[in-house]
């Protein structure tokens, strides 16, 4: 070793056994984090090197010894500090291979290793040197000296407030960063769906703020029933990992457990040695606990961000319980427990894209007359009666299948076509369900959807089986439906067409036509039937006999109905107007129209609005609405016939009128049905029908016209048995209005030639 020359050599002497103490390195902790002070001497003068470590060997600041890191020119400290990043104070000779080395190095330190942290005090031999003072502030400099100003005591005070001041720095800085990754954390947890992908959330960050590995469990107090240590395992990192999301058991985990219980009998982050449980108030008795396992004692500034993370996540967590609760509520009927139709959906969906799709049933089962049996034993019967229904189909038919409830009584079952099979299911229905000591018999319909027969969503899917499940109920056979592609093809055909109605007759697609009816023996109008017609925006006519059963069934009638009538009206007034004085019209009125609370309303605003005369405006109603409800219909035509209108019984002798009950009924006219018309000349059956209406007619008093009349020898066969009136193509078809009114002047002109 180099002689020193030093003013330090002084008070080298009683201590030259300790120049090489930093030959043995302070201890670190096991895991190789420094638990020392780190000192780096830079000097060219080797002595410097030994009388500085001489000086300051037996400093100790907070119980961390100082270690020494030696560099003799400033080219060794550049190589060294390319691996250092923990040094903590830089004793740096300012002359070393050039007068400015030192100086030099300060601005590689600062600048280009953006050691920012570590503070630097510069020494000189030669007080001429002085950097200027511009230096010492750019670089931050904590301390210049020349060498003589160091005596031991001075040095030792330097340095001790150079570390002090690095350790603040450096306090700084972690809390700066921690700050940081809690906003960066707390947002990335944000982003984290569900309650145990968030607590493992909460673990990966809380590694990242103590910059150790992750390593715990975290988990949510219960207190169900006002048991209170039960633990349910969230999430685990690290060697804990071995614990599984299920309740935390207090054998296998005796020091987890008693810690975890007593962070939450504390109500606050508690530190261990070796671990520490981080407490997180939830709401509702639901607390969240962590327990972390620690490579090293966390520092003061640590814990202070973990305070900090713990009360921001809380909040998250609390959100996240109420987005899972909103979940779990959204997508599980919370009778049953079951998923819902919304998860159902989801679950086709997933079944649909899956391999499994080709073998997949989807059955809905629904519960026959349940609503009477809620309504005789009570709702909260009738509740536990779906439980039991919903335990049965769940514990009979293997977990491999789903089993949903899609609505009040209608369950649905998923699964493999061989277990999803309705005789199985029915099956389950034969053994009366057992309700508060009472034997309930149910019986349950199905419709049934294979997926390998669709190509559409899950919601479709759902679809099809509700097709089939209304059409096993129709049916009443079997029991059950299955879906046929068929099926759906119609049904969304008529869905279609339905919005197609509903746009085009506000668009004006709808028109009436006019078809005469004639007195047989004249030959001479006495009125014609509106009929509608509907030709779409492409010149594609659709039969009235296939939208009219779609506007009854969407309830489009009442509002089409109207605006037939209306017009109709108008055209009679307006025929007046013209000459035709004793013209009537009659007006087909379905039964949906009928049974609305406002028909009557409807009828006389139309009559009062147009100024028709009612006597001659008749309603046609078929045979078979006057079958239904015959009070109600009875009652009805009174009123109706109160307003002067006429009535007439269309498609008559397709039904079952009874003579007494058509008396009953106060009806004007019989309308022979096309088919008897027909039969006359074509079928062996002949007049035999149209005869009996005639003569019905006959002796009730009222009047008959025969429909579908083609040809001339109906006309003189019907003409024959003394049927008064008729319609058909042999006279006229049905005519817009300007052709109506063409044919009516040619029949005048005809006659008067
Ligand atoms: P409907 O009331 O029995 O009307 C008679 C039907 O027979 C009309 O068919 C008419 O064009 C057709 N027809 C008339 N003469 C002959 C003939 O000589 N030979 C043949 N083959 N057919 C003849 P359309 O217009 O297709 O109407 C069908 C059904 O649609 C009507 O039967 C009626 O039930 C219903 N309908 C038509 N318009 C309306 C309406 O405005 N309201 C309601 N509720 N139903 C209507
Ligand atoms: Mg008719
Ligand atoms: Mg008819």
């Amino acid at each position: 070793m180099p002689q020193s020359s030093t003013p330090l050599d002084s008070i080298k002497d009683d201590h030259d056994d300790l120049v090489f103490l930093d030959e043995h390195p302070a201890p670190a902790s096991g895991d190789g984090v420094p638990r020392v002070w780190r000192v780096m001497i830079i000097d060219d003068d080797e002595d410097v090197h030994s009388t500085t470590t001489f000086a300051l060997g037996n400093l100790d600041m907070q119980h961390r010894p100082l270690e020494f890191v030696h560099a003799y020119s400033a080219g060794q400290a550049r190589e060294l500090l390319k691996n250092e990043t923990d040094i903590a104070v830089i004793l740096l000779d300012v002359v070393m291979e050039q007068d400015d080395a030192g100086l030099h190095l300060v601005r590689h330190i600062r600048e280009t290793l953006k050691l920012a942290d570590v503070r630097i005090i510069l020494r000189t031999g030669q007080p001429g040197y002085a950097p200027e003072i511009d230096a010492i502030r750019d670089f931050d400099i904590n301390d210049y000296k020349t060498k003589s100003e160091l005596t031991r005591i001075k040095l030792f005070t330097t340095v001790t407030a150079a570390i002090r001041s690095y350790e603040q720095i450096r306090a700084i800085s972690t809390s700066r960063r921690g700050l940081d990754q809690i906003v960066r954390a707390s947002t990335e947890l944000m982003s984290l769906h569900g309650v145990h992908s968030f607590s493992a959330g909460v673990l990966a960050q809380v590694a990242e703020i103590i910059t150790m590995p992750p390593n715990g469990v975290i988990c949510v107090k219960e207190c169900p029933d006002g048991e209170t240590d039960a633990l349910f395992v969230m999430a685990s990192a690290g060697a804990a990992r071995r614990i599984a999301a299920a309740p935390l058991a207090a054998q296998a985990e005796p020091e987890i457990h008693a810690a975890m219980q007593r962070c939450l009998a504390q109500a606050r982050n508690v530190y261990e040695p070796g671990f520490a449980t981080l407490y997180f108030a939830g709401k509702a008795c639901r607390d969240f606990v962590a327990y972390i396992s620690l490579i090293h004692p966390l520092s003061d500034i640590d814990q202070r961000l973990l305070e900090v993370f713990c009360s921001n996540v809380s909040v998250g967590l609390d959100n996240v319980e109420l987005v899972s609760h909103l979940h779990n509520a959204a997508f599980y009927d919370q009778l049953s427990k079951l998923p819902n139709r919304t998860r159902l959906v989801e679950i086709l969906d997933a079944a649909l894209a899956g391999p499994g799709r080709d073998e997949a049933t989807l059955a809905l089962v629904d519960l026959d007359h349940f609503a009477e049996t809620n309504d005789a034993l009570g709702h909260q019967f009738g509740d536990t009666l779906l439980v039991a229904v919903a335990a049965r189909l769940q514990n009979s038919l293997g977990q491999q299948l789903t089993v949903a409830r899609i609505g009040g009584d209608i369950f649905s079952v998923l699964g493999d076509a061989g277990s999803v099979n309705p005789v199985r299911i029915l099956a389950l229905f034969e053994a009366p369900f057992s309700i508060d000591g009472q034997d309930v018999q149910l019986s349950a319909t199905l419709g049934l959807v294979r997926l390998s027969e669709h190509d559409g969503s899950g919601a479709d899917a759902l679809k099809d089986a509700d097709i089939a499940l209304k059409r096993a109920k129709t049916s009443q056979r079997t029991g059950h439906f299955y879906f046929s592609r068929s099926m759906g093809i119609e049904i969304r055909e008529r869905v279609r067409l339905m919005h197609a109605l509903r746009t085009g007759f506000a668009k004006g697609e709808l028109f009436v036509v006019y078809q005469p009816q004639i007195d047989l023996l004249t030959r001479r109008p006495v009125g014609a039937e509106a009929l509608l017609r509907w030709q779409t925006e492409d010149g594609t006519f659709i039969s009235p006999d296939r939208f009219i059963p779609i506007a009854e069934y969407s309830g489009l009638i009442i509002d089409i109905g109207e605006w037939v009538l209306r017009t109709a009206c108008m055209e009679v007034v307006r025929l007046r107007e013209a000459g035709h004085r004793d013209f009537t019209m009659s007006v087909n009125v379905s039964q949906v129209q009928f049974r609305h609370p406002y028909f009557l309303d409807m009828l006389r605003a139309a009559l009062e609005d147009s100024q028709a005369p009612p006597e001659f405006i008749e309603l046609e109603i078929t045979e078979s609405m006057a079958m239904e409800e015959p009070d109600l219909l009875i009652k009805m035509l009174a009123q109706i016939k109160h307003t002067g209108v006429a009535i007439a019984i269309d498609d008559f002798g397709t039904g079952f009128s009874s003579l007494s009950y058509l008396q009953r009924l106060q009806v004007d006219r019989l309308k022979i049905d096309r088919a008897f018309v027909t039969e006359i000349t074509g079928s062996a059956r002949g007049s035999s029908i149209a005869e009996m209406v005639i003569q019905l007619g006959r002796n009730l008093g009222l009047s008959v016209i025969a429909e579908g009349v083609e040809d001339e020898r109906q006309a003189q066969i019907l003409q024959a048995l003394g049927c008064p009136l008729a319609q058909g193509f042999l006279f006229a078809r049905p005519m817009a209005v300007p052709a109506l009114y063409d044919w009516l002047s040619n029949d005048l002109l005809n006659r008067a030639a």
